[in-house]
Formats: structure tokens, C-alpha cells, sequence
């Protein structure tokens, strides 16, 4: 194996030197040759089509032709020189130009002889020409050997201005793979390569930088995306193993007597199929040795909060306490109203810590947590403070991921010998896909199923101009003893405008909702908290019919009877926070509806998320269309982009090699989860210089 020659400097390759080591460096990260074997081409040009001049169209992009130089004359004007050659087929006549290295051009070009040109066209005073032609005398051409799909290769203004090329790329790459010392080992078992019949790494990076025809292309690309992911998925694995064999948890040994009275006595509803296959995956976990590190994602309305009730009785069994953390208020009351609702019969001691809690409470609660009296603790981050500290808490359960950073969840344990089991829920789902490959490290429980006889929520597209027919709706709705939400983008760039529309439409609705027979409820962002708070509960509390909103009441409140959801300028949300919002309804036994109202101008990505909420209300289908909509970097954050920086796959456009890989990881690792076996032998080389080197493809979690 030769790994030294490919640790080797890349300004210690012939062409490079260390002005161009120095810019491949800073621009695309290549320090080594390995470095650069491993950049990628974007796309690839087909050489072996040639263009006519009158072919030629506005639109091409890169264009091969063969014709001859008929003519040259330097042109000088104020902004500086520039030669153009005439260039000319049997069809036509175009212009070729150069602004840099005009002297060695003028006097090396040949008049009338035959050249293949290659490069970009620009239509300019009625005429094609082509700025800094790639240019080869036909004779040379037809000698020389060529691929007939010409990579190209990813590049920056800063590269190619300072002449770093495609081309130089490429006679980089030539320069590189005709040393004889390179050798690239190779890096999957032969089991893998042979299983999936992929093509050998030497083909493959050969076949990538200098492709003989589309089918080795495309095998190679295969497999090198295949590789990409599989070592990602098998890094994120290896974590979740050894997380599993290093981080400890408290084994709950047993099911106990609160969890069977429970559920054999007091389960207020049958339980769905996953919700009972999901407590299974909690048990399962809080019965081993490793400490429980659990995504539970399930759409709103799927009935998590059971799940979670039920997970806490095991602690209990097992004389743990159990926290229940939720990024706001009014969901901790919420849930801790239904929790206190659930284990009446139970005899549990369950507290609710806002920051609302005063003061001779919150000194009960602090003292009942530390003697270990108090069983079950609900609130806000409240629960992070110095003051709270847990007698022996053994699962943690965070409702609404990404609220809490992880040095703020470990506050919770400061006592504890062991961290206890963690489960995060969430009703944001996210694309498969993306889950193992961000959330790989993680154990991702889904809630798939929603509780019977829930129904439908009637979703619909109308234009502004329909906006009395639906007042008139909402009155009927009304008159039937429901509740209306209308709610208002809020988006930070046109905040002001934003406001005005806000509050304009506030006094429309007003209008056409007089009091005394109507009460209206208004909640947005520039409001005290206490106000918020104040509106909020008198819209649960029946007190008011309509909530005029701006996106705060996105998250998780519960208002069964409100059994309407409209939407102004639905065009501007996305779709993840349309599905949330419209996710605020349907959660009685009512008929359910959400109108999405826009104005007439839709772009084609605001037409598609329309199509998309009207079409369906599960929010795993929405979030794949998110994904295309958006792609990965978007869809997670700027924060998490960084993990989706693949260098030749892609998660939208190649997740079923992703799961291929990801199943073939997971299998390597269960019957060689050491990599010992010498079959194994070549991915535990590549696994080990990846994490030497840091660098599974940049991969870094
Ligand atoms: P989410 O997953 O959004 O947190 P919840 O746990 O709040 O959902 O459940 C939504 C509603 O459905 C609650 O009123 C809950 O009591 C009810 N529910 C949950 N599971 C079931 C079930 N299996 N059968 C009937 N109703 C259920
Ligand atoms: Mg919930």
C-alpha cells in the first residue's frame, strides 16, 4: 500500500507548485493528491458531439466545432486590447477572442488551417463568439486520446481567473494518475463488491476522472456513492454501537406494578398499533445496560404524550424519577393537566415548575424532588435552573426537538451517577432519508398510525378574492359552537409591512365580526408576554371565538373545538410550518378545515407546496416534497448543512443507495462489529484513516 504518496503535498505535483497549492488550498480544500482524487466532477460534456456555426443558439452551453481561422486583428479601445480571430465553417461565421496572453495567441495561431475550438458562446453585435477558446489543431485532435465525456469539474471565480482551469484540473488529474506510484487500494470487502457487483475502486476513480463510455460512468459513480454513504452510515452505526457499550445507563429490570395497573386498568383508549410497537423500542432500550438515546417523531395528533406517560411509569416501577420538558407554558400545563388526568387512579406525585411558579411552590417542589418524594416533574426550562436537582432522575422525555441544546439537557442530571435515558419527541418529520444520515447516531422510533375515527381535515386553495365566502363560512362555523383561528406570516425581513398587514387585517375582521356577538383574540410577537398569555387563555377557555394570530401559536397548543384553520398568504410559509399550523385543528371530533388563501401570483415552488397540503395531510409525504422543494441544507439549518456536504451523492437524488448502504453498514457491523474478520480487512483500513485523517469525505459530526 502506498497511503504516504497519497498524503503527498499537492504542491509536490508536477504543474502545481506552491502559488496553485496555496489557491487549491483555500478554494476547494485539496492539501493532498489523495485530496485531489477526490474532486469530483460536477457533470461531464459530451465530446463526441461537434456544432455547426448555424446551430449554434443562445442557450448553448459549452460547444465543440471544427472550422478555420480566416482572420486577425487586434482591437484597442478605452477599456483596453482585445485580438479577434474570424472563425468560419461551411455554415457560417463566428467570432473567437482573447483578452489575456493576446501576443504568444497571435503568434502561434495558424491561418487556415483546421482547429477544433471548445468553450462557451456569447451572442454579441449579431454575432456568436467564444472568449478564450480551447483550441486544437484537428490533426492533433484526431492523434490524441481523449474521453468522449469530458469532466467538469467544481471551480471558483477566484480558481479560474487566476488560470486555473478546468483544463488544468484535468491535465492535473492526467499527471497524477499516470505516476506509477500511485496505487489505490482497495477500499470495500469483496464480499460488498461482489454482493452488489460494483465496480473496483481503481476503475471506478479511473472511470470518474477519464469515463471510456456512459456505462462504466455510471457504474463507477455507483459505486463511489455507494462508498460515500456507506462509510458515513457505518461511522454513524459505530457511534451508536460504541455509545451503547460505553455510556451506561440504569437498567429498569422490570415492568412494574404502575405500568400494568395502567394499562390494564385504566388505558383511556386502545392503544394504536405503533404506539404499542414504540413503547415496545422504549422498553427494549430502558431494559439494557446503555443508556436510552431516543428520537420518537410522530405527526401531530399521533398520540405521543402516551407514549411518554407510559415510559415514566416504567422509571417509576423501578424507583427513578422522570422529567418532562416542553418549550413552552402552555404546553407544560397541558401536559400536565392530562398527566395528572391519566394518573389519578395511580397515586403519583406529579408537579408542574414554569416561570410562573411561586416561590413557596417552586421551594416545595425543590425539596419534594430532592428527597425524592415527588415522582414526576412537568415544565419549562424552568427545569434547567441551579435550583432543580433530581434525586435519582431516570428519564429525561423533551417534547419539540431542537428547543434544547445538549450541555442544557445534561444540567438535568447533575446528580445523577449515570445520565438518565433520554427521549426526544418531536412532530416535525423529517425524510427518512435525512434521519439516518443526521440523526444516524441516534434510535428513531416513528409513530406512523393515527388514532382511529380522527378525520380528515378538509384542506383548500382560494384566491383573496373570494375572502367573503369564506367569512361567511366561518360565521356558520361559528354558529355551530366552534372556534377559528386566522393566522398572519411574520416574516423578519419585512417585518414592518408584515405588522401593517397584520393589523389591517384585524380590523377587517372586526368589522365583519362585531362584538357583542363576536369576541375576537389577537396574539403576535411585539405583544408582553403576559398579554400573549392572557389572549391565549381566553381563546381555550371558549371566551372568544376567533384567534387572529401570527405564527407564535405554531407550536402545540391544544383548542379541540376549534375546528378551522385559515391561512392568509399562504404562499410565503413553508411547507413544514403550513402542515404545523393546519395541525392546530382537527383535534376534536369535528369536521376539520383549512383554507390556505393567496393572492393570484404563484411561483411554481409555492404552487407545488399548495398542491402538496391540499393533496394530503401526512406529514412524512410532505416532508419528502419539502426535502426536493428545499434540499437537506435548508430543510436542517445552516447548523447541520455542514454534516450534508457530500462530495458525490446526494441524499434527494441517491436515497436508495443510501439505504442499500446504510442496510449493508448495519450488517458489516453485526457480524464484525470490530472489523477483525480479514474479509473486513480493507474497510477497517479506510474506516480508520477516514477518522484518522478526520475526513470521511469531510465528514464530520
Ligand atoms: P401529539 O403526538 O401531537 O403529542 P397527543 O399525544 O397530544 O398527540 O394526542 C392527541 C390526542 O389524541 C389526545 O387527545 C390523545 O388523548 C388522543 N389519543 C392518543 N392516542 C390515542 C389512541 N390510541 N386512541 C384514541 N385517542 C388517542
Ligand atoms: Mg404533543
Amino acid at each position: 500500500m502506498n497511503s504516504n504518496f497519497l498524503q503527498t503535498p499537492i504542491e509536490y505535483l508536477k504543474g502545481v507548485g506552491p502559488n496553485r497549492a496555496d489557491l487549491l488550498k483555500k478554494e476547494l480544500g485539496i492539501h493532498t493528491f489523495q485530496d485531489l482524487i477526490h474532486l469530483f466532477p460536477n457533470r461531464y460534456l459530451d465530446r463526441t458531439k461537434f456544432y455547426t456555426v448555424n446551430e449554434l443558439q443562445q442557450s448553448t452551453a459549452e460547444v465543440q466545432i471544427i472550422g478555420k481561422i480566416t482572420h486577425i486583428k487586434t482591437i484597442e479601445q478605452k477599456r483596453g486590447k482585445r485580438l479577434v480571430a474570424t472563425f468560419t465553417d461551411e455554415t457560417g461565421k463566428m467570432e473567437l477572442v482573447w483578452f489575456r496572453g493576446q501576443k504568444w495567441i497571435k503568434e502561434n495561431l495558424k491561418i487556415n488551417v483546421p482547429y477544433v475550438i471548445f468553450g462557451r458562446v456569447n451572442w454579441f453585435n449579431n454575432l456568436f463568439s467564444m472568449p478564450h477558446p480551447e483550441m486544437e489543431l484537428l490533426s492533433e485532435y484526431e492523434k490524441g486520446l481523449r474521453p468522449a465525456m469530458q469532466p467538469i469539474y467544481p471551480s471558483t471565480e477566484k480558481l479560474s481567473n487566476s488560470g486555473i482551469t478546468n483544463r488544468v484540473i484535468n491535465t492535473l488529474m492526467k499527471t497524477l494518475f499516470s505516476d506509477p506510484k500511485l496505487d489505490l487500494p482497495e477500499s470495500l470487502s469483496k464480499n460488498l463488491l461482489k454482493g452488489l457487483k460494483l465496480l473496483g475502486k481503481n476503475d471506478s476513480l479511473f472511470n470518474i476522472h477519464f469515463p471510456k463510455n456512459n456505462n462504466l460512468l455510471a457504474r463507477a459513480q455507483y459505486r463511489l456513492k455507494f462508498e460515500e454513504l456507506f462509510y458515513i452510515q457505518l461511522q454513524l452505526l459505530q457511534k451508536n454501537r460504541l455509545h451503547k457499550l460505553k455510556i451506561k445507563g440504569y437498567p429498569f429490570a422490570q415492568v412494574g406494578e404502575l405500568f400494568n395497573t395502567f394499562y390494564n386498568e385504566h388505558l383511556p383508549f386502545q392503544l394504536t398499533g405503533a404506539q404499542k410497537r414504540v413503547i415496545k423500542e422504549i422498553r427494549n432500550d430502558l431494559g439494557s445496560q446503555a443508556q436510552m438515546n431516543r428520537l420518537l417523531q410522530g405527526d401531530v395528533g399521533s398520540g405521543k404524550t402516551i407514549v411518554a406517560f407510559m415510559s415514566m411509569l416504567i422509571a417509576l416501577d423501578n424507583d427513578f424519577q422522570a422529567c418532562l420538558m416542553a418549550p413552552t407554558e402552555i404546553l407544560s400545563v397541558q401536559h400536565y393537566n392530562g398527566l395528572l388526568e391519566w394518573s389519578k387512579q395511580l397515586k403519583i406525585s406529579i408537579s408542574l415548575l414554569t416561570g410562573s411558579t411561586t416561590t413557596s411552590k417552586r421551594r416545595k417542589i425543590h425539596e419534594n424532588l430532592e428527597n425524592g418524594s415527588l415522582k414526576i416533574l412537568i415544565g419549562t426550562h424552568a427545569l434547567l435552573e441551579e435550583k432543580v436537582k433530581f434525586k435519582n432522575l431516570g428519564l429525561a422525555i423533551i417534547d419539540e426537538q431542537h428547543r434544547f441544546g445538549v450541555a442544557q439537557r445534561s444540567k438535568l442530571w447533575r446528580k445523577n451517577k449515570l445520565p438518565p435515558h433520554i427521549l426526544v419527541m418531536t412532530a416535525t418529520p423529517i425524510p427518512r432519508t435525512l434521519a439516518m444520515s443526521v440523526y444516524g447516531d441516534l434510535d428513531i422510533s416513528i409513530i406512523d398510525e393515527m388514532p382511529p375515527g380522527r378525520k380528515d381535515i378538509k384542506t383548500v386553495h382560494r384566491y383573496d378574492s373570494n375572502r367573503l365566502k369564506i367569512f361567511r363560512f366561518l360565521k356558520e362555523e361559528i354558529a355551530l359552537g366552534r372556534q377559528v383561528y386566522i393566522v398572519y406570516p411574520l416574516i423578519q425581513e419585512s417585518e414592518a409591512l408584515d405588522y401593517k398587514d397584520l393589523m389591517d387585517g384585524y380590523a377587517s375582521i372586526e368589522r365583519e365580526f362585531p362584538k357583542p356577538n363576536y369576541q375576537i383574540s389577537i396574539v403576535h410577537g411585539k405583544m408582553k408576554p403576559a398579554d400573549k398569555d392572557f389572549e391565549m387563555k381566553r381563546f381555550v377557555k371558549g371566551e372568544t371565538q376567533i384567534m387572529v394570530a401570527t405564527t407564535v401559536i405554531e407550536v402545540g397548543v391544544d383548542v379541540p373545538n376549534a375546528s378551522v384553520m385559515v391561512i392568509e398568504s399562504a404562499e410565503r410559509f413553508g411547507l413544514s410550518q403550513l402542515h404545523q399550523l393546519r395541525g392546530r385543528v382537527g383535534r376534536g371530533a369535528e369536521q376539520s378545515y383549512c383554507i390556505l388563501m393567496t393572492s393570484h401570483k404563484l411561483t411554481a415552488d409555492a404552487k407545488t407546496r399548495l398542491e402538496t397540503m391540499v393533496r394530503t395531510i401526512d406529514g412524512f409525504e410532505i416532508s419528502e416534497v419539502d426535502l426536493k422543494l428545499r434540499g437537506p441544507g435548508d430543510l436542517m439549518g445552516t447548523q447541520q448543512s455542514g454534516v450534508l456536504n457530500l462530495r458525490i451523492a446526494d441524499i434527494v437524488r441517491d436515497s436508495e443507495i443510501l439505504k442499500v448502504a446504510r442496510s449493508y453498514a448495519f450488517q458489516v457491523l453485526r457480524e464484525d462489529p470490530g472489523l477483525e474478520d480479514p474479509e473486513n480487512r480493507p474497510i477497517r483500513s479506510t474506516y480508520s484513516q477516514l477518522v484518522k485523517y478526520k475526513n470521511i469525505w469531510n465528514y464530520i459530526s
